[in-house]
């Protein structure tokens, strides 16, 4: 029956679910992100991974992480929101687990699954779009991940979009994700409350009055319940959305956009705005089809299950 574990491993939170050969989650487990320290990443994942497989009989255990991974899957170079800098996740993984485990970076094991249980079936060519504490990016080519030549291909979220802009985690300044990821939204809804607007008021509601609380999440779940300052927000969101992805399909011609993470929530509230900003700055428009951009179908979960997927096929 093989099933596989696969572990998400985002800014904010790690999510880890036991999944099928046709990419069902039996059960899964979430837990927060522990803050600076590679160790106490390790452990989670220790943790987690005890937990899964005492009631299920896995076979094999995959990762997907917001990091930038070495070609070879063994390695973790850097990443933006996780303690790891050059970082042997691989080995000390497997040491820790006494089992094979495969490493991917997190956008690229959600397009994976999209690829092959989701929006992306059928796809020759794909951009996947992962939209949480940061933006993630996968390109799919002929049914393959496409990586680079050192494994980091597809980091848009580091596209330089507003010079001298916000300050990135990577050390740069004025990246996509610092204007269309879950994170942008977080800080912009705080900023909004921090200066007393009368528009936050159900952010502060939400999180008893503590603006520093209001996160990505806070927004999305209160515009889905119709609250016109947090549509607002995320319809700023889309607005840079669509501009980064036109900028991408002057770059890769994709045949379709996928957008995934947790922001994609946000359904149509999003995509709407994102459409329209597309469209507005795709070059030739008018002259040139222009890709569909659409919804993860594995939402959020998409990670997961393609770490676990991953993890199934992979062979070294
Ligand atoms: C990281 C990527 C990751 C993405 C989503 C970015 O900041 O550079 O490696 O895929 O966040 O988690
Ligand atoms: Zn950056």
């Amino acid at each position: 029956r093989g099933l596989s574990i696969g572990i998400d491993i985002g800014g904010t939170k790690v999510a880890a679910g036991v999944v099928d050969a046709d990419g069902r989650i039996l059960v899964e487990e979430i837990r927060a992100t522990p803050g600076h320290d590679a160790r106490e990443v390790e452990q989670v994942i220790v943790s987690l991974v005890r937990s899964l497989s005492s009631e299920h009989r896995i076979l094999s255990v995959g990762i997907g992480a917001a990091g930038w991974m070495d070609r070879s899957g063994s390695t973790v170079l850097f990443s933006p929101h996780l303690a790891w800098r050059n970082e042997p996740v691989r080995a000390n993984l497997e040491k820790l687990l006494h089992r094979r485990v495969s490493v991917t970076n997190d956008a690229d094991a959600a397009a994976w699954a999209e690829c092959r249980f989701g929006t992306g079936t059928g796809q020759s060519r794909l951009v996947c779009i992962t939209l949480g504490t940061g933006i993630g990016g996968a390109i799919i080519l002929d049914g393959r991940l496409e990586r680079g030549n050192w494994g980091v291909a597809g980091e848009f979220g580091h596209q330089v979009i507003v010079p001298h802009g916000h300050r990135c985690e990577c050390g740069n300044r004025g990246c996509w994700e610092q204007y269309a990821s879950g994170n942008a939204l977080g800080r912009e809804a705080r900023e909004l409350a921090r200066a007393n607007s009368p528009v936050a008021q159900e952010w502060l509601r939400a999180v008893d009055g503590r603006a520093e609380d209001i996160t990505g999440a806070v927004v999305t779940s209160l515009a889905r319940e119709g609250d016109p300052a947090s549509i607002q927000l995320i319809e700023d969101i889309g607005e840079w959305l669509g501009l980064g992805l036109a900028n991408l399909a002057a770059a890769l011609d994709p045949g379709m956009f996928v957008i995934g993470g947790g922001l994609s929530e946000a359904g149509e509230l999003l995509l709407e705005p994102t459409r329209r900003a597309f469209g507005r700055n795709l070059t030739g428009r008018g002259f040139r089809p222009a890709a569909p951009i659409e919804l993860a179908a594995l939402g959020p979960k998409a990670g997961l299950i393609g770490a676990a997927d991953i993890a199934r096929f992979s062979w070294r």
